[in-house]
């Protein structure tokens, strides 16, 4: 098994409550698929005994199973850019750990790949999410579309194939804040999308708050795009003009009427106004300059602690 037709990255990261329900649906719906494949599982420096838990499904699997383990966290994106240069495969998929992508749907991937597709994404249905968060995410995903030209109708969704030269493009770039769906669209030259089936996570709490949500969508604007930075030098054009305008008004007004002291606050109003836009083009600003900082420092986006896996699958 050199070459398997399918490999499976699946970052792990505090899952010991329902590691086991994955291994019992996962394994079974692959031999199903009758392809040769490999899981590789990325502990990404969990704290409880997930990596313990990994070591004795190697043993139980060493034929199909290789365990990368993290030396700390990582972050999700970056256990996957792991996976992504260990594994073998034609085809890769990547899942989450806690059954919110059911293991069964693999084969409808793999499928839609063998079409010959190099980019498959997937689409939940019927999200079980409320009108609040529905109303949020279809505003974020026109906006994202706008700057950066990427189409992912469900970003939330980490259930996606790729084609393995979409994964050798991934595997050469050295971003530090990848968002992989994302960075694999730009890649990709014959993308689509399929529904999938979605469900609660079985076991274990969720590791993002809305706060890291929130997050990544700024990520996500500022890392492929500088459409912010391009709009914002030209809305700065365009109210620096209008500024100018009023400031000659004003002077005008001061040799017509003379001094004086009324609409004090209409000035403040307007002066707020002015220095809001101000910090948020800061703001902004900062979010690029801290990509660069990132990338600049060429620190290890990750360190690896070890890889278990059968010698002969070197
Ligand atoms: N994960 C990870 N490192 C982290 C956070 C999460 O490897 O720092 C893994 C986690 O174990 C899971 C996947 O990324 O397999 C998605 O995480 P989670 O289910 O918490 O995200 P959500 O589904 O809430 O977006
Ligand atoms: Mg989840």
């Amino acid at each position: 098994m050199s070459r398997p037709e399918l490999s499976i990255v699946i970052p792990i990261y505090n899952e010991e409550a329902g590691l086991s329900a994955l291994f019992a649906r996962l394994y079974p719906a692959l031999d199903a698929l009758d392809t040769s494949y490999e899981i590789i599982f990325v502990n990404d420096g969990s704290r409880d005994r997930s990596a313990a838990i990994l070591r004795e499904q190697f043993q139980a699997r060493p034929d199909v199973t290789r365990v990368i383990l993290f030396a700390a966290n990582f972050g999700q994106h970056m256990a996957i850019m792991a996976g992504f240069e260990q594994c073998r495969g034609e085809i890769v998929v990547t899942l989450d750990a806690d059954l919110q992508n059911p293991p069964e749907e693999i084969g409808n991937l793999v499928a839609r790949m063998r079409e010959g597709y190099d980019y498959v994404g997937s689409i939940r249905r019927r999200r079980q999410d409320s009108f609040f968060r529905r109303t949020a995410s279809r505003f974020i995903n026109r906006l994202r579309e706008r700057t950066t030209r990427i189409h992912i109708t469900d970003q939330g969704c980490m259930l996606r194939a790729y084609g393995r030269k979409v994964v050798d493009a991934i595997n050469s770039c050295r971003e530090v804040n990848a968002f992989i769906p994302a960075l694999a669209y730009t890649f990709a030259q014959r993308p689509t999308e399929i529904e999938v089936g979605h469900e609660e996570r079985a076991a274990g709490a969720s590791k993002y708050s809305f706060y890291s949500l929130l997050r990544l969508n700024f990520d996500l604007m500022t890392g492929f795009s500088l459409v912010p930075l391009q709009m914002f030098s030209l809305g700065g054009m365009v109210i620096a003009l209008l500024s100018a305008l009023f400031v000659a008004y004003l002077a005008i007004r001061r040799l017509i009427v003379g001094p004086e002291a009324e609409g004090v606050f209409t000035l403040f109003g307007i002066a707020f106004f002015l220095i809001g836009i101000l910090l948020f083009g800061l703001g902004l600003v900062g979010e690029y300059v801290g990509r660069i900082y990132q990338q600049v420092r060429r620190r290890p986006r990750y360190l690896v602690d070890a890889i278990i896996e059968r010698d002969d699958q070197e």
